[in-house]
């Protein structure tokens, strides 16, 4: 263990624990890729504890969902314990440019960032313990103001038949939702019947994202971008799979609704390449799949001088992973729609149990505690 060497910015990391909990699922969630999980199953949330040499502490959190990236619950504990853990020990808490340059360097880049949703959790507990150390809320020490505080969030609509999309649309709007996502190409014959029921039940200005998670091939993504613009969508995410880039030009060029992607723009080099080729017209905001607050600020800086807007979406995580999402992008005057749904489908407040005072149906308000917010029920 690396004693503490004293002094206002010298706090080195001391330790790093990991927890792993297991949360039931409420909902089944299924997307063309595979699933998020199935109503009754459990699923695994990943929370990390740094402990710096003056006692500071922070929590990150992180939820690999291996059916929509590479990693694994077991592959992002591995890696935090046996690869990252050991380089970061005794690194100066303050240095995230530093310690990101660790984490790469142990698990290297292959075409993109190597295990970002387990880098994502250190990252997170990083900036935790340094605004909870600078007693401010992470937005205000990322560059914001307490006074910015409030994201709409979107919801999920998984049905895929029209009296089922009524049902989940008009129980939300209840429930104070304005905007809403969903799955395309899982049952694809269906995309725009889902697509015309949802859009007729919304306000006019309330957002509409179709995400097809790499699900179609070129002939049907033509098909389907074609068919949701006349009915109003505003965005197609992740048409076609993820490392298919001449097909994204192919679709870029044959179809004038706004386009996305989420699974093939995980590092910043990535989304700068989808950004400089004009193939996108949205940044898709992932905290955990880009391997933290440090590497999504970069993807956001891009988008700006590239003149691209935001979405912002997570992998149904907890609200550790949530809050610290909407705190990042709060900074930069973003309101939403935010597709953070976690609590559509897994039951956190076992860990969070005042969650109802950041978030309530459609909205998140963040609080002025230092620091993400909100701290997991967790005893080590
Ligand atoms: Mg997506």
């Amino acid at each position: 263990m690396n004693e503490p060497v004293g002094g206002q910015g010298r706090e080195v990391i001391r330790t790093i624990e990991v927890f792993p909990v297991q949360l039931p699922v409420l909902r089944s969630f299924n997307f063309a890729s595979g699933s998020g999980g199935q109503a009754g199953e459990t699923i695994t949330l990943i929370y990390v504890k740094i402990v710096g040499s003056e006692d500071s502490v922070g929590w990150g959190e992180c939820r690999p969902v291996p059916q929509w990236s590479s990693e694994t619950a077991e592959t992002a504990i591995s890696t935090i314990e046996y690869y990252l853990k050991p380089v970061l020990l005794g690194h100066p808490v303050w240095d995230r440019y530093g310690a990101h340059g660790k984490m790469n360097a142990a698990i290297q880049a292959g075409p993109t960032t190597g295990q970002p949703i387990a880098k994502a959790a250190i990252d997170m507990a990083l900036h935790d313990l340094l605004s909870r150390r600078a007693k401010v809320p992470l937005r205000q020490f990322l560059g914001g103001t307490h006074e910015r505080n409030s994201i709409d969030l979107s919801f999920t609509v998984t049905a895929h038949d029209k009296a089922g999309v009524m049902d989940q649309v008009n129980g939300a709007r209840e429930d104070g939702f304005r905007h809403f996502n969903f799955k395309a190409a899982v049952e694809r014959k269906t995309d725009l019947v889902v697509a015309e029921t949802i859009r007729s039940l919304m306000d006019e200005d309330g957002f509409l994202c179709a995400d097809a998670n790499q699900g179609y091939g070129i002939a049907d993504a033509k098909y389907a971008a074609a068919g949701f613009q006349e009915i109003g969508v505003n965005v197609l995410e992740q048409p076609l799979p993820a490392d298919q880039l001449l097909l994204m030009r192919e679709l870029r060029r044959a179809t004038q609704i706004p386009l996305a992607v989420d699974e093939a723009s995980v590092s910043p080099a990535n989304f700068f390449e989808y950004a400089r080729t004009g193939l996108v017209d949205y940044l898709v905001i992932k905290v955990t799949r880009s391997g933290g607050i440090w590497p999504s600020s970069q993807q956001i800086a891009i988008a700006q001088a590239a003149g691209l807007g935001l979405l912002v979406s997570g992998l149904s995580d907890g609200m550790l992973a949530k809050l610290a999402t909407c705190q990042l992008v709060s900074v930069f005057d973003f309101h939403g729609p935010a597709a953070l749904n976690g609590s559509q489908f897994i039951d956190d407040s076992g860990l969070f149990p005042t969650k109802s005072s950041v978030e309530t149906g459609g909205k998140v308000t963040l609080n002025d505690e230092a620091g993400i917010g909100l701290v997991p029920l967790i005893t080590s």
